[in-house]
Parts: structure tokens; C-alpha cells; sequence
């Protein structure tokens, strides 16, 4: 049977554990296992009696998922593929990727929310062979768990910008941060996590009624909807004007600061004129540009703009008053735009090599 332990709270292990045949309280070591100790196998929890271990095993075993590939670059960024377990009938599990990042606060975290992903962003790789499948909130913070666990770190901040749009994973996006700021789990503060999304303003509008202390992060990249039409599908069916309005409700329920995420590419979006336009439009918001320079992606043909263009897009939007950050550029030999690791473990298993 398969049973997924990684997503359940500690009432639903209870339940579970009682309806086995075993005490209540052992639902509460096997959460600590899982969500402190980052167990694998039901083996490694050793206050469970052997014989508790072997029939959770027999009923109901742990499928962990696991690295399969990894590559830290200089800086100390890291890149991570994923393997899931697999479903069904299928030989192997889906692909997701995490990117570990060191700051001087700490590590931080992005993970993947899905399997590909159905938004069609054409800077994006996570994207080209669409959405494979959601992701279970166990399998979201099994990503971080894996990491600390192979690295021998803690994680203090999550962004979940990975693979996939968190908000066409709601469900699993809310049961995922109840679960990592459990206190008996890795009791992370939901001030540490950054969730993101490319404008689904229903469902941004739902979360910002449930006020969650987090930064919400919109990728907004453009500064109209002609530019965004050309390099966001989402933009075909939410207007700029739509999705501002979701992100004035939002920061009116939460009366917290959103960060728009600006991707910056070369002849897109890149001039002064593009900078104006953005400012006008992000007037008297409480919010944050954070600029990030396009990490190219081969399928894409898209291109980084040259640092003088960056600088001067930056330049104008603190003219305006509008507070702005360059992300800082990291993992440079390694394939740090999202996606591109798992696209590339997919070209080899299709045996399309490079
Ligand atoms: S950028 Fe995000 S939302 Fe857009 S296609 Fe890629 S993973 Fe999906």
C-alpha cells in the first residue's frame, strides 16, 4: 500500500497508527523521524520496537525521494535533481530540481511545487514538455530535507519559485507550509518563506485572505501587457491591470510589502522607456522590484542584456523612487536557471543527448 507519510499532520498519523492496531503516541516519534531527523527508512527510527518497523515496512513503506545528481558551483550554489518515487506502473519517478543558495543570513532553499509545469513562460525550461504532476506537500519538503541531509546544513529560508507555479498547487502549497512550520517538524517560520507566482489572481486573492506572514513574489516581467503577451501565456488571460488590482487586494489585506520580479532581457524589456512604464505603473505601492538578468536558456533564444542596460533600468527606477534590488548573479558554472538540470536529465533519458 502506498501511504503517504511525508504529508500527513500528526492528528492523520494518529489516526492511521490507531486504526494499524498501535498507540496514538507513536504517530509523534515517527513525525520527528520524518521532520527533524530526515529518516529514510523506517530502519533508522530506532525508538520504534523492531517488530513496529517491520510491519510499517511490510504495510506501508517510506518512499523517500532522493538526489540523484548534483553540482555546486564556486560560490557555493548548489544544484540538486530530485528523483520522486514512482507511480504506478512506471520504472522511475518524475524529475524536480532545488537550487541552495548561501547568503550571510544562511541557506536558502528554492524548490520545485510541480513536475513541469503548464504556465508556458517562454523564458522558462521548467515549462517545454508541460506538467508532468503536482507535487504532494511531502514531496516539497522532502526537497529540503534531502539537501540538509546530503549537505549536513540547515536551511533558514525557503522560496518556492522552482519547477512549477505554487499557486496551481494550492491545495498542497497550504498543506506544505502548516507542515514545515510544525513545532515538533523543522519548525521554520513562515517569515522565511518567499512563494511566487507568474499571476493567478484568484488564487492570490484566496491567500491574501488568509493573511500567512510570508513574501509573496509576483513574476511580473514586463511593464505592459503587449511585452508580457509576448513572453508570459498567463498574460493572454489575466490582464496587468487584473493582476495589479489582485496585488493592491493582497497588500491591503496583509499590509505586507510584495516583491515583483523583474527577468530582464535583451531588447524585451531592457529600456529606459520599459523602466518609466514599470514605475508609473508600481506607483505609490507598498512593493520591491527585484531585477534579475536572464540566465539564457538554450531553447529559448533569449538573451542577457548587456550590464550598462541593466544599469541604467535599475537607474531609473530609483530615480522614480521605486525601491529595486539586483538579484545577485550566483551558480555560474552550474545550470542555474530553473529547469535546466531536469531538462537536460530528460533530453538523456529520451536519448536526445545535448
Ligand atoms: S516561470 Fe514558473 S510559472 Fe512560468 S513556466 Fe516556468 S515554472 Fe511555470
Amino acid at each position: 500500500m502506498q501511504y503517504d507519510w511525508y504529508s500527513k499532520s500528526i492528528p492523520e498519523l494518529q489516526a492511521y497508527i490507531s486504526e494499524l492496531g498501535e498507540q496514538g503516541f507513536r504517530a509523534l516519534q515517527i513525525f520527528k523521524w520524518l521532520h527533524q531527523k530526515h529518516a529514510q527508512s523506517f530502519e533508522e527510527m530506532s525508538d520504534l520496537s523492531r517488530g513496529l518497523r517491520e510491519k510499517l515496512q511490510e504495510i506501508a513503506p517510506l518512499r523517500p525521494a532522493y538526489i540523484e545528481q548534483r553540482q555546486i558551483a564556486e560560490d557555493g550554489t548548489g544544484k540538486f535533481l530530485i528523483r520522486l518515487p514512482a507511480e504506478g506502473e512506471a520504472a522511475e519517478g518524475a524529475a524536480i530540481e532545488s537550487v541552495l543558495m548561501k547568503y550571510h543570513f544562511g541557506y536558502s532553499l528554492c524548490i520545485s511545487s510541480q513536475a513541469g509545469c503548464r504556465m508556458g513562460c517562454r523564458f522558462c525550461a521548467s515549462t517545454l514538455n508541460g506538467l508532468e504532476r503536482n507535487l504532494t506537500a511531502g514531496e516539497m519538503l522532502q526537497q529540503v530535507y534531502a539537501v540538509e541531509r546530503e549537505m549536513q546544513i540547515t536551511i533558514s529560508h525557503i522560496v518556492v519559485m522552482g519547477c512549477g507555479e505554487p499557486l496551481d498547487n494550492y491545495e498542497a502549497l497550504l498543506r506544505f507550509l502548516q507542515l514545515i512550520h510544525q513545532p515538533e517538524g523543522k519548525n521554520l517560520s513562515l517569515r522565511s518563506i518567499t512563494v511566487s507566482t507568474c499571476g493567478l489572481t484568484a488564487r492570490l486573492r484566496e491567500l491574501a485572505d488568509l493573511n500567512l506572514p510570508i513574501t509573496m513574489a509576483i513574476s511580473l516581467h514586463a511593464p505592459n501587457d503587449g511585452i508580457r503577451k509576448q513572453i508570459m501565456r498567463v498574460a493572454e488571460a489575466v490582464s496587468m491591470k487584473e493582476l495589479l488590482e489582485a496585488c493592491r487586494y493582497y497588500i491591503e489585506k496583509t499590509n505586507r510589502r510584495l516583491t515583483f520580479e523583474y527577468l530582464l532581457i535583451k531588447g524585451i524589456n531592457d529600456t529606459r522607456h520599459c523602466a518609466h512604464e514599470l514605475a508609473d505603473r508600481l506607483k505609490g505601492m507598498l512593493c520591491h522590484v527585484n531585477v534579475i538578468p536572464v540566465n539564457p536558456v538554450k531553447e529559448c533564444g533569449f538573451e542577457r542584456p548587456a550590464p550598462e542596460a541593466v544599469e541604467q533600468f535599475i537607474q531609473v527606477l530609483n530615480e522614480r523612487h521605486i525601491p529595486v534590488t539586483l538579484r545577485r548573479e550566483m551558480g555560474k558554472n552550474i545550470d542555474a536557471a530553473c529547469g535546466q538540470l531536469r531538462a537536460k536529465a530528460e533530453r538523456k533519458t529520451n536519448g536526445r543527448g545535448n
